[in-house]
């Protein structure tokens, strides 16, 4: 018996973050490394958001504040619901959080009991099945296909499914896969889920505003409003806004699971930070004109990225919908010797040599939950995205 929680030894750390830690130290030590490993994008808050912050901490708003959010936060959420996303939530419906970890947290920990399954299509974003572990439930995981676009089939969903699942997790656009659900291809998973109606929905929706090619976002209570009473729409303005560490993030549903959220959070965190929740009021009521500039830069980052990695040997590149991230499947690459003499048996040996050989640091997909692929953000400049992508390529023209 240890000295540490029997419950720590079922989490993993976040991966994701361990690459960034990895390329800030080969870069301090002298090392000309390319980090495509980022979940922030690279623009900075906006000038009005960081106003209304400095007015906040001015006017004194500086102090506790209601656990799950002030009423002026909880109003502009149920305006951004009503105007974005055709829902009708009540502030009572609404819950603030420290980030949208937290409220996924919150979420999970409030619900799960030890045997209660939750269904996580594969690639997942790393922390729901380590959140669900440490709540001491099941993560049933659903890997997707690359010919599928990573969407999860409704078969699959369906043969997830069994008396004990509790939550489907839902994440559109997907980090790490880029992958958006369309208006029929998410009808034909909420199809599935009416058809049990054991089964909440938890949907991830905090790359809402990153869809491409004309594709119009949909989140499952719009497009089955018979399932509002069982899911909890997610959602946060650190990946919109640019706001990631401002730690602000939000949800509506039932008012039954917002209370016990809320309950979870007076133990824990107590309040998010005022000064964020005011700088939040900011971001969702004032000018959103430049959201299409800044998915205009993104949607060029992308073209790029998938074009340049379609000509790596061996590379095989879906062309995302959403999101800032490529997922390459690296399966030509396996089996392979590298230039440096390490052999490429999986995809951590590919996205290792590639960083230590060409010094660019992506994330291996067997953190996400699929292999053989590697994830790739494209939220960094168009300078440095070609020149690791120029490296990608050399490093895979040099597999013997
Ligand atoms: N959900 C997804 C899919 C994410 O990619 C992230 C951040 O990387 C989050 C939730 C967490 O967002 P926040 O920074 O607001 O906690």
């Amino acid at each position: 018996m240890g000295f540490l929680a029997d419950s720590l030894s079922r989490i993993k750390p976040s991966a994701t973050i361990a690459v960034t830690d990895k390329a800030r130290e080969l870069r301090a030590a002298g090392r000309d490394v390319i980090g495509l490993g980022a979940g922030e994008p690279d623009m900075d808050t906006p000038e009005n958001i960081k106003e209304a912050a400095v007015r906040a901490i001015r006017d004194g708003k500086t102090k506790y504040t209601a656990v799950d959010g002030i009423p002026d936060l909880k109003a502009a959420i149920v305006d951004k619901f009503r105007r974005e996303n055709n829902l009708d939530y009540d502030t009572s419906e609404v819950s603030v959080g420290t980030g949208g970890k937290q409220v996924l947290f919150n979420a999970l920990m409030a619900t799960l009991n030890p045997g209660d399954e939750v269904v996580i299509p594969a690639p997942y974003w790393v922390s729901y099945p380590e959140i669900v572990s440490l709540a001491g439930a099941t993560p049933v995981i659903v890997p997707t296909r690359p010919e599928d676009d990573f969407r999860m089939t409704p078969d699959a969903l369906e043969a997830a499914i069994t008396p004990k699942t509790k939550w489907l997790i839902l994440n559109s656009p997907s980090n790490p896969s880029g992958a958006a659900y369309t208006r029929d291809t998410l009808k034909a998973l909420t199809d599935v889920v009416m058809r049990h109606d054991h089964v909440w929905v938890l949907t991830d929706d905090m790359y809402e505003h990153l869809v491409y090619d004309g594709i119009k976002f949909v989140t499952p209570v719009e497009v089955e409003p018979a399932l509002k009473d069982r899911t909890l729409t997610m959602n946060g303005v650190s990946k919109a806004y640019a706001m990631t560490g401002w730690r602000i993030g939000y949800a509506a549903g039932p008012q039954m699971l917002i209370k016990a959220m809320a309950k979870l959070q007076s133990q824990s965190t107590t309040n998010p930070s005022s000064i964020s929740q005011w700088a939040a009021v900011e971001a969702l009521n004032g000018p959103q004109d430049f959201l299409p500039e800044r998915l205009e830069v993104f949607r060029q980052r992308r073209d790029l990225v998938v074009s340049m990695l379609n000509q790596a040997k061996g590379i095989a590149c879906v062309n995302p919908q959403g999101a800032f991230y490529v997922f390459p499947s690296c399966e030509g690459a396996i089996g392979k010797t590298s230039a440096g003499g390490k052999t490429i048996d999986g995809d951590e040996a590919f996205v290792t040599a590639l960083l230590e050989e060409e010094g660019v640091a992506a994330v291996h997909g067997s953190a996400f939950g699929l292999s053989p692929f590697f994830r790739a953000s494209y939220a960094t400049s168009t300078e440095a995205l070609e020149e690791a992508c120029a490296r990608i390529q050399r490093f895979c023209a040099g597999l013997r």
